[in-house]
């Protein structure tokens, strides 16, 4: 399952830990997050969120 990384304060949401702090329980994949979810760091809406490594630069090294 994608990780998403919060857009404000680079929390990562991993499916396979869920969210604790919000009650979310591990294996949870973000789309199927309640939709009053918010970012338990910085309390940014899921909105902010992105899938991991979508917008970052890719350098071939
Ligand atoms: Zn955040």
């Amino acid at each position: 399952m994608e990780r998403y990384v919060c857009g404000v304060c680079g929390y990562v949401y991993d499916p396979e830990s869920g969210d604790p702090t919000s009650g979310i329980e591990p294996g949870i994949p973000f789309a199927d997050l309640p939709y009053s979810w918010v970012c338990p760091i910085c309390g940014a809406s899921r909105d902010m969120f992105a899938p991991e490594g979508a917008g970052m630069q890719q350098f071939s090294l």
